[in-house]
């Protein structure tokens, strides 16, 4: 079952920073726009707010509250924002375990203290993490309905997306259902399976998600027990909030670095399209998923003509841009429905063109050869022109893939042969 959030409205693009020190508030709405894109809007009382909120209800992504505003002491901005339904992150120099208990029973997505020097860029992280948190979805497994629900809530003021499994085999059949689930927050103790069963499981999948175990069990066992299963973490009931959320906030960031380092190692550093080695795994995968729907494939191959002139006239800086302008120039012309551009090779590059045939391939094919024909580079001050061959084929039900690289390249190598600027393909089989 997916929950509901509750969210602002789907158009709400605005900050909205609640403080009456001028000095935060002007600091917050500059490191706030830079750092998020978004705009923010200020107010420095109780009064303004209202105003506000009465002006623009659904406005709002998300508020930062200060607790204590001149005509609002005792947090009744906070009161405001929570009952209108914006998700709202606590900023507050005043802070005690009373205080604490006000703020979390209002249901906000954090509190910052203003005590200390790491005050802003902290605040900051934190809204940065709350807006991030809707692309992140989480499965939570308990048999106890209440248990669940508790947790649920809390990960839904985190403005997380949140699935919810009463039993092992729903997790199971929820995970495959949704392949966009990244972290599972799994009880211990279950009728049909155990969290350890689970996660092991959830591991054998091998999809990357991250499992966090939870038991009221004393036994320090359970914790080691979770971890030996494949959990990446584990969290003692009855938890404190605060902790809980770090620890999930902590393997959500583990998850956005992976997939950055995953992302910067598929990709070639001087022209950020795919590099070589993405290109022949995704390719193959690519290629077979064309095969099983009965599509045609074809692949081609693209090599500037006389590039080591270039470099040798003009310097390898220039060539480096050049490089970089001809990748350019294949995004426009070519990134469409599921085709895959790389570098392959110095100043080789190589399209992947699922649902096209030798006929539709080839007609691109000549439409990047005619662009960057037809368009001089212009390259700081000085403008040169630049031309390219391509090799294209369409894949054959018999070939593999590394076959069919081989026959898009030697049909390159006749595009060369005879004169450069020019297409040849090489028919399948
Ligand atoms: P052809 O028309 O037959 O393809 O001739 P060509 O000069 O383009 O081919 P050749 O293979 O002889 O030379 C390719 C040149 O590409 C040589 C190499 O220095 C240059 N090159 C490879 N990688 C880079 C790079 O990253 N930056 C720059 N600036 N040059 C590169
Ligand atoms: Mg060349
Ligand atoms: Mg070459």
């Amino acid at each position: 079952m997916i929950q509901p959030r509750p969210e602002p409205a789907a158009d709400a693009r605005r900050i909205l920073v609640i403080e009456d020190s001028r000095t935060f508030s002007m600091a917050l709405r500059q490191l706030l726009e830079a750092e998020t894109g978004l705009h923010v809007t200020t107010c420095d009382s109780l009064r303004e707010l209202s105003a506000l909120i009465v002006a623009a209800p659904g406005a709002y992504a998300i508020a930062v509250v200060d607790l204590n505003l001149p005509d609002a002491p005792r947090g009744e901005a906070l009161d405001w924002t929570v009952t209108h339904g914006i998700p709202s992150v606590v900023f507050t120099a005043t802070f005690d375990l009373a205080t604490r208990g006000r703020i979390m029973e209002r249901e906000v997505i954090d509190y910052v203290l203003k005590d200390n020097e790491f005050a802003l860029p902290n605040l900051v992280a934190t809204v940065k993490r709350a807006l991030d948190n809707r692309h992140t979805r989480i499965l939570v497994v308990d048999d106890t309905r209440t248990t669940r629900k508790v947790l649920a809530r809390m990960l839904l003021i985190q403005q997380y997306s949140v699935v919810e499994a009463s039993s092992g085999q729903e997790a199971l059949h929820l995970l495959e259902a949704n392949p966009d689930i990244q972290l599972v927050v799994s009880d211990y103790y279950m009728p049909d399976m155990d969290g350890f069963d689970l996660a092991r499981r959830i591991r054998r999948l091998n999809r990357g998600i991250r499992v966090i175990g939870i038991s009221s069990s004393t036994d320090r066992q359970t914790s080691a027990g979770f971890l030996k299963a494949g959990a990446h973490d584990f969290v003692a009931r009855p938890f404190v909030l605060e902790e809980l959320q770090c620890r999930i906030a902590s393997n959500v960031e583990t998850l956005t670095q992976l997939k950055q380092l995953k992302d910067l190692a598929a990709r070639d550093y001087l022209t950020g399209l795919y590099n070589r080695r993405h290109f022949f795994e995704r390719g193959h995968y690519l290629v077979n998923e064309a095969r099983g729907l009965g599509v045609p494939v074809s692949v081609a191959i693209l090599d500037i003509d006389n590039f080591k002139d270039l470099n040798d006239r003009y310097g390898h800086d220039v060539g480096d841009k050049a490089l970089a302008a001809v990748a350019h120039n294949l995004n426009q012309s070519a990134s469409r429905g599921f085709n895959l551009i790389a570098r392959v090779g110095g100043e080789e590059f190589a399209i992947l063109l699922p649902g096209s045939d030798l006929a539709q391939a080839a007609g691109l094919c000549e439409v990047i050869r005619e662009t960057i024909a037809r368009e001089p580079l212009k390259l700081d001050d000085q403008t040169l022109s630049l031309t390219v061959s391509l090799g294209v084929t369409e894949i054959a039900r018999e070939d593999d893939f590394a076959t069919c690289l081989g026959l898009a390249d030697g049909a390159l190598y006749a595009a060369k042969q005879g004169g450069r600027n020019r297409v040849c393909m090489t028919a399948a089989g």
